[in-house]
C-alpha cells in the first residue's frame, strides 16, 4: 500500500472529473460509487474512505486530468494516417443498418446497433456494454452488459444526459468471454487507460466503439426542458431522446399514457445552456482512442434527401475494418466510402474542440480554474475565438444559472447583436 498515491478525490476537487465512471468500474475494493449530485445534475464518484487502500488505480485510469493522445494513439494504432480532428484513422465511411426498424429507431443510421447485433450473432462477441434509460427511473441512464439482440436493440439511440458507462466495467471484468464497449469519447479514454493497468480487461474487450460527442448536458437540462413544456419530470413513464426517423425526436410518455413528441431541433438548443462544464474543456469529439467511431452524417446531400438516417464511420484498427467488411458483405449494414474532406465539412463542432478549445482553456485559467493537460496537436484560436469563449460561458451561466440579472444581460446582448447590420 502506498499512502502517497493520489485518488480520484483530487480530480473531483479540481473540477476535472468527466463523470465517466471508469474509476468506479476499475476499483478492486468497490470503494467508489457514482452518485448523482442533484445540484449540479451530474455524476460524481463518491469514495468510501474505509474501503480505500490508496492503491492509486482510480487516479491512473482517470481521463479527467488530461491524456497523452500522442503516445497512446501511437502505441495503439501504429503508423497510420492522422488528421488533427479525427486522430489516427484507417477508413472513413457512411452507412446505415439494413434492417429498417433498427435504422428507424437508431440515433442516426442505427449503425452501432446493427454492428453490435451482427457481431453477437456471428459469435464475435458475447455481449456489449451499452446504455439504456432505466424503466423504473426513465430520466436516469443505466449502462449494462447486453447479451441478447433484443437488449442491444432496446439500448439504441442517444442519451443526452450524464452517463457513467465506465462503472459497468465491473460486471464486464467478472464475466467470461469477449465484448464490445460503446461509449462517448471520455468513456473510451477511461477504458483505454484502464486496459493499460488491467490486462484482463483488455483481453475481454474486442471492439471499442465511440459515438461522436461535441458536448453532453446535465440532468437539469432535460428536467427544466420538461417543466418548460408543462411536464413534471416525476410524471414521465418513458423517455427517448431520439429515434422515429432522422434526425429524430424526443418521445415523452407521461404516466397515464399521453405521448408528447418534440423534434430534435426544438429541444436540442434548450439543452445547450446545461452543457457540463468539463465537456467544454474536452478536445476529443470523435473518440480518437476507439477502434471505430460513429456519428450523425450531417453530409449536405443526405441532410436534404435522407430522412431515414445515416451514420458516418471512422475506423482505426484492422479488426474494426474487418467487422465492417463482414457486416457489409452479409448485408447487415449498407456502407459506402465517404471522403475525409466531406466528413469533416459536415462536422462543424470539430472546430469547437480543436481550434476554440485553447481560448476556453485560457479563460478558465485566468479565472483560477484547473484545466486538463492534453498532449496532442491543437490548432491556434483566431482572435474572435476568445470573444466567442467569453460569450459561450456567459450564455451558459446566464441561461442555466439562477441569476436574473445575468439572464437579462444575456438577452439584451443577444438583441443588440441581432440588431447589428
Ligand atoms: C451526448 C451526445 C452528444 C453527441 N454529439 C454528437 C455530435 O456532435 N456529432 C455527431 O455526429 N454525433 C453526435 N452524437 C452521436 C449521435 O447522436 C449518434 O449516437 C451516432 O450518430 C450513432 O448513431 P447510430 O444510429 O449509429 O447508433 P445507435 O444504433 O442509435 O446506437 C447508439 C449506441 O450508443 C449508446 N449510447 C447512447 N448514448 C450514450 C451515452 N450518452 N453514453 C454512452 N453510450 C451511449 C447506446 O446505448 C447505443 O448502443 C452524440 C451523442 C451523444 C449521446
Amino acid at each position: 500500500m502506498n499512502s502517497k498515491r493520489s485518488t480520484i478525490k483530487h480530480v473531483v476537487k479540481r473540477g476535472l472529473c468527466t463523470g465517466c465512471g471508469t474509476c468506479a468500474g476499475a476499483c478492486p475494493r468497490e470503494a467508489l460509487t457514482m452518485v448523482v449530485d442533484r445540484k449540479k445534475g451530474r455524476y460524481l464518484p463518491q469514495l468510501d474512505e474505509y474501503k480505500c487502500t490508496r492503491c492509486g488505480l482510480c487516479y491512473d485510469v482517470c481521463p479527467g486530468p488530461g491524456l497523452d493522445f500522442e503516445s497512446l494513439g501511437g502505441s495503439l494504432f501504429g503508423d497510420v494516417p492522422e488528421h488533427l480532428a479525427l486522430g489516427k484513422y484507417l477508413g472513413t465511411y457512411v452507412g446505415h443498418a439494413t434492417d429498417k426498424k433498427v435504422r428507424h429507431n437508431g440515433a442516426s443510421g442505427g449503425l452501432v446497433t446493427a454492428l453490435l447485433t451482427f457481431a453477437l450473432e456471428e459469435g464475435l462477441i458475447d455481449g456489449a456494454l451499452v446504455t439504456r434509460l432505466r424503466p423504473d427511473r426513465p430520466l436516469e441512464p443505466e449502462p449494462f452488459i447486453a447479451r441478447t439482440k433484443e437488449e442491444i436493440v432496446a439500448a439504441a439511440r442517444s442519451k443526452y444526459c450524464p452517463v457513467a458507462a465506465g462503472a459497468a466495467l465491473k460486471p464486464l471484468l467478472e464475466s467470461a468471454g469477449r465484448f464490445a464497449v460503446v461509449g462517448l469519447p471520455c468513456h473510451i479514454q477511461g477504458i483505454r487507460l484502464a486496459e493499460r493497468r488491467l490486462p484482463e480487461l483488455s483481453e475481454r474487450i474486442r471492439y471499442r466503439i465511440s459515438i461522436a460527442c461535441s458536448l453532453d448536458y446535465s440532468f437539469l437540462g432535460t428536467e427544466r426542458f420538461l417543466r418548460g413544456i408543462g411536464i413534471a419530470p416525476e410524471a414521465v413513464e418513458m423517455l427517448e431522446y431520439r429515434g422515429r426517423g432522422w434526425p429524430g425526436s424526443m418521445l415523452i410518455r407521461a404516466r397515464g399514457g399521453t405521448d408528447t413528441i418534440v423534434p430534435l431541433a426544438d429541444y436540442y438548443s434548450r439543452l445547450r445552456p446545461y452543457t457540463l462544464g468539463r465537456c467544454t474543456l474536452c478536445s476529443d469529439m470523435f473518440g480518437e482512442l476507439s477502434d471505430l467511431s460513429c456519428g450523425d452524417a450531417w453530409v449536405p446531400e443526405l441532410v436534404n434527401t435522407d430522412k431515414a438516417g445515416s451514420s458516418f464511420v471512422v475506423t482505426r484498427t484492422p479488426e474494426a475494418e474487418e467487422l465492417l467488411e463482414q457486416a457489409a458483405s452479409q448485408e447487415a449494414v449498407q456502407l459506402s466510402e465517404l471522403g475525409l474532406e466531406e466528413l469533416l465539412a459536415s462536422q462543424k463542432h470539430a472546430v469547437f474542440k480543436k481550434r476554440k478549445l485553447k481560448a476556453r482553456m485560457l479563460l478558465n485559467r485566468v479565472t483560477g480554474r484547473s484545466v486538463p493537460h492534453y498532449r496532442q496537436r491543437l490548432s491556434e484560436p483566431i482572435q474572435g475565438d476568445y470573444l466567442d469563449a467569453l460569450k459561450f460561458y456567459l450564455a451558459r451561466s446566464a441561461l442555466a444559472g439562477d441569476s436574473a440579472i445575468l439572464r437579462a444581460l444575456f438577452h439584451v446582448a443577444r438583441r443588440l447583436a441581432r440588431k447589428k447590420p
